[in-house]
């Protein structure tokens, strides 16, 4: 009998569109170093100069904003080390502003920083895991370096008003980074519209290549490379150039601007489809996050009196992937620390699972999972001792 694979985890990663697997074939052959002067290197300069044109317009940045990395972790960590750097020459903005519920990029270079004595406040999120703008006003002063606040949450799929604190932020003269990894080709992301000085992303959340993504970094905001070593990227990030990941990452952002309206609806009716069956088959469930500002294709359940990793192992059987809470945190028995951040009882945060769409999807993979999962809750409630 043939197995059912159904690929929920969209917001751990996506396939490659094909179209994106066959221009890294192609880009594959551009073999010249593209800082070369030669004909081979000029080669490999334009295919990575059309990628850049192709992602800042997804954005809404100029070309010249976006700085290459390796993903949005490296992104991320560079941002935090600009004003790192800063505050150790001698800034008198030497605080920092993120959020508890940061990607782990954040929240763990966030924790190294206060441990080597930086000053750095984490604003609190309502149940939703949306922040608390009272809160937020309340750390904003002069004293501000950067805020840094995510588009949208990798696990419960919340959307913050990133345009409004960067606004509030600003008033301050403090700098502001998003980190819009998860938001890309889901929402319309501008980074002018939004405001924001500095924008992380990662090609493989929107049907790219691994191993490559951005920082976005507007004209005149403070700059200071991570990675040392090499002119590339006006010397802003160091290496030689990864021509093929970066021309496939182009080729899906023009795909993902293509299509983002119509992924947006169709990721929302998936997830929609998929909430309200849940709700009308299985009793005392909890759906966590904001359920108006939202990512389309995320929803996060806790089923109370069924551990979070079990209900996965199940459905994995059955050929259905999800996840619990964030990937980055599977592997370990640890409760979800968004929703912990968020309010949310320890045991619910023990048996959430995050349902992540994308553009492979169909109604019938809704159809088929809502067939499978509650004998799966039905039996491991029966089999749970509490
Ligand atoms: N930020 C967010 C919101 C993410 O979801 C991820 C990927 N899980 C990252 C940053 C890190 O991306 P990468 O692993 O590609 O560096």
């Amino acid at each position: 009998m043939e197995q059912h694979t159904i690929y929920l985890d969209n917001n751990a990663t996506t396939a490659m569109h094909e179209d994106v697997i066959e221009a890294i074939h192609q880009a594959n052959m551009l073999y010249g170093n593209a800082s070369s002067m030669h004909m081979a290197g000029r080669q490999a300069a334009l295919a990575i100069e059309q990628g850049r044109q192709s992602l800042a317009s997804l954005i809404d940045a100029e070309p010249s904003w976006v700085v290459f990395t390796s993903g949005a972790s490296e992104a991320n960590n560079t941002v935090f080390n600009i004003f790192k750097e800063r505050i150790d020459l001698g800034s008198k903005r030497n605080r920092m502003v993120t959020t508890t519920i940061e990607h782990p990029s954040i929240i763990e270079t966030v924790k190294y920083l206060k441990q080597h004595g930086y000053k750095v406040d984490e604003c609190p999120v309502d149940h939703t895991g949306r922040v608390n703008m009272d809160a937020m006003k309340s750390l904003l002063g002069e004293d501000v370096a950067l805020v840094s606040v995510m588009l949208g949450n990798n696990e419960i799929g919340t959307i913050q008003p990133v345009a409004e604190i960067a606004e509030l932020a600003h008033r301050v003269g403090a700098y502001v980074h998003t980190d819009a990894t998860q938001a890309i080709g889901k929402i319309p992301v501008s980074m002018k519209a939004l405001g924001v000085d500095y924008l992380s992303l990662s090609s493989h959340k929107f049907y790219g290549p691994k191993g490559v993504g951005a920082l976005v970094v507007k004209a005149k905001a403070p700059y200071t490379p991570l990675v040392h070593g090499g002119h590339q990227e006006g010397g802003k990030r160091a290496g030689t150039y990864n021509t093929a990941s970066i021309v496939g990452m182009g080729v899906a952002a023009s795909i993902a601007q293509r299509d983002q309206k119509q992924e947006q609806m169709k990721l929302w009716k998936l997830r929609e489809m998929l909430r309200v069956g849940i709700l009308e088959r299985i009793s005392n469930v909890v759906v966590n996050g904001n359920q108006e500002h939202c990512l389309p294709g995320t929803l996060d359940v806790s089923f109370p009196h069924a551990e979070g990793e079990s209900i996965l192992l199940y459905l994995d059987m059955e050929g259905i992937m999800v996840s619990t809470g964030s990937a980055c945190a599977s592997g370990s028995l640890e409760p979800s620390y968004v929703l912990l951040a968020s309010g949310v009882d320890i045991e619910l945060a023990h048996g959430s699972i995050r349902f992540s769409f994308g553009r492979y999807n169909t109604e019938q993979d809704v159809a088929y999972v809502l067939e499978k999962l509650p004998p799966i809750i039905k039996r491991l409630r029966e089999m749970s001792t509490r």
